[in-house]
């Protein structure tokens, strides 16, 4: 599976128009994408998980220049995003929920693949439009 995000490219007055809702499938967290973090977003994140900026770079990201780094993934099949959380129930959360970057933020209202309908159970008209917990 090739879904995590990966380009900030489209049309974000089209997008917002549409109504959306999370189902929390954690598609758009896995796959071959990558979120991209700038200097300023990971100092937040950072303070978010009590650590010092030197630590959390070091311990979540990889260094692209000297202001954007790019968050690593966890062990796993699926290339998870390392902050990805899967429940017993079947549903996934953000570790960092109330500070993740923009491009999570943004995604799929304000951005989103070409391809984003077929993978992301929240958008209307998706690909098989199963619930997750089902
Ligand atoms: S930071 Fe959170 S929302 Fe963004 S890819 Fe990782 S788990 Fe998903
Ligand atoms: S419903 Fe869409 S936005 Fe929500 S977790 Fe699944 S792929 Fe991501």
């Amino acid at each position: 599976m090739s879904t995590r995000m990966s380009t900030s490219e489209g049309s974000a007055k089209r997008f917002l128009l549409e109504p959306f809702e999370c189902r929390r499938c954690g598609r758009c967290c896995t796959g071959e994408g990558y979120v991209n973090v700038s200097r300023e977003e990971c100092e937040e994140i950072a303070s978010h998980l009590r650590l010092s900026f030197e630590d959390f770079a070091a311990a979540y990201t990889i260094d692209l220049s000297p202001y954007l780094r790019r968050l690593v993934d966890a062990e796993g099949e699926d290339q998870p995003c390392v902050f990805l959380r899967r429940g017993a129930d079947g549903l996934c959360s953000c570790a960092i929920h109330t500070a993740k970057p923009s491009q999570c933020r943004d995604f799929p209202s304000k951005w989103r693949p070409e391809d984003a309908k077929q993978w992301c159970a929240g958008l209307i008209g998706n690909g098989d439009g199963k619930d997750p917990r089902s």
